[in-house]
């Protein structure tokens, strides 16, 4: 296996400033009418790393490209490091663009690849080849470095990529779909080491993507997207422990989302009833939706128990009654579904830790109960 890339000494950034992003008001719409990017504000921290999630057309790519300047903005403004960069270039913003199909130039050897990029920065052919070299070495590549891209592998080409974005030394590296082309195991490598580039480089990295688990497994920040808007933006924890809307917690997944309508407010809760006699516990603060209000809330997959049905006539509160309707070993846990009596949420997965499901199985067919803790519960809003 490739050792680590490591760039540590690939110097400082183009502005010297630490890469904060602000986007103010920021729109785009095209002549035809689509409004792909719809006022967005946005802060990224710089030094930060930073992943633009969502489903394909809701805007990512368009965002990316109005911060990189390949795209003029029709509304707002996009600040780097405090300056309003639109209408700049992008070596005068401090930006540097990695293509999702790498963009490489197919006559070109990998050094020539690498040490091209540094000729847009003006520097001299002697300096930019010893600089190409130096980044190259960076990305584990000097015994390639006379190959042409197609004499390269998909991993490989990825790091020419990355070698000539990084040569402009961007204090803002932008990534559309990074690791899309590459096979399951490279692509969990590879994001291993983007993640680890970015720290020793100190750089913000704003990384498009729409896998979820890749998000969350490097990101600082993940900001969901829908339909051109922001529906959050927050730590991976948070989006994944605290969705905000029922559109979020079903995009992230890992959540089981529900309803109910509201029958009373006690302090610190509320309760609400939902089909077949089910009632449900929620956690809830003083801005608790009054009595009738119809509630939707989110409760994780790994919270919920299943157990052999209850004859009881009345239902315990957090309880759902149903049937398996499938199984699915994970190897640390059994994913089981189920088909709840709830016509409103029939489907309800739970993600039941192997030991424990093992000691207490549950068969596929089997009527059964799922239940959970009133405080693993959190009510979500409706997105505006
Ligand atoms: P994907 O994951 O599929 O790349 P995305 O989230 O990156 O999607 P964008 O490429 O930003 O989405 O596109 C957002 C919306 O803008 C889409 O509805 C798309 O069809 C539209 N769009 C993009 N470019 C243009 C264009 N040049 N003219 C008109 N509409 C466009």
């Amino acid at each position: 296996m490739d050792t680590p890339i490591s760039v540590s000494s690939l110097g400082t950034t183009a502005t010297g400033g630490s890469g904060k992003v602000l986007l103010a008001g920021l729109s785009k719409r095209y002549a035809d009418g689509t409004t792909a990017v719809d006022s967005i504000d946005l802060q990224i921290e710089g030094g930060s790393y930073c992943c633009l999630l969502g489903p394909s057309g809701c805007g990512k790519t368009t965002m990316l490209r109005m911060i990189a300047g390949h795209e003029t903005p029709s509304d707002g403004a996009i600040l780097i490091d405090g300056k309003n960069v639109i209408g700049k270039s992008p070596r005068e913003r401090g930006t540097a663009m990695m293509f999702q199909n790498y963009a490489l130039f197919p006559h070109l050897s990998v050094r020539d690849n690498v040490a091209f990029a540094a000729r847009v920065r003006g520097v001299a052919k002697k300096e930019r080849l010893y600089e190409a070299d130096r980044v190259i070495e960076q990305v584990q590549l000097t015994a390639l470095a006379d190959r042409l891209p197609a004499q390269l592998s998909g991993g490989q080409q990825q790091r020419v990529a990355l070698a000539r974005a990084i040569i402009m030394r961007p204090a803002v590296l932008l990534l559309d779909e990074p690791l899309s082309a590459l096979d399951e195991f490279l692509r969990l490598q590879m994001r291993g080491e983007l993640r680890g580039m970015q720290r020793e480089l100190g750089i913000t990295f704003v990384h498009v993507t729409h896998t979820q688990l890749e998000a969350i497994a490097v990101a600082d920040q993940v900001v969901v997207m829908d339909k051109g808007r922001i529906a959050q933006s927050a730590s991976p924890r948070d989006i994944y422990a605290e969705p905000r809307t029922a559109y979020v917690a079903a995009f992230i997944g890992g959540q089981n989302v529900l309803h109910g309508q509201v029958t009373a407010r006690s302090e610190g809760a509320v309760t609400l009833s939902g089909a077949q006699g089910a009632s449900y516990v929620l956690p809830a603060g003083g801005d608790a939706p009054a009595p009738g209000a119809t509630v939707s809330f989110a409760v994780r997959r790994d919270r919920m128990r299943v157990t052999g049905e209850h004859e009881a006539a009345v239902l315990a509160p957090n309880t759902l009654r149903g049937r398996v309707r499938e199984l699915e070993y994970q190897g640390t846990y059994m994913k089981v579904s189920l088909v709840t009596d709830d016509p409103a949420a029939p489907g309800c997965v739970v993600y039941v830790e192997e030991t424990t499901f093992f000691r207490d199985p549950v068969a596929v067919g089997q009527r059964v109960c799922c239940s959970w803790a009133a405080h693993e519960a959190h009510g979500l809003a409706e997105m505006a």
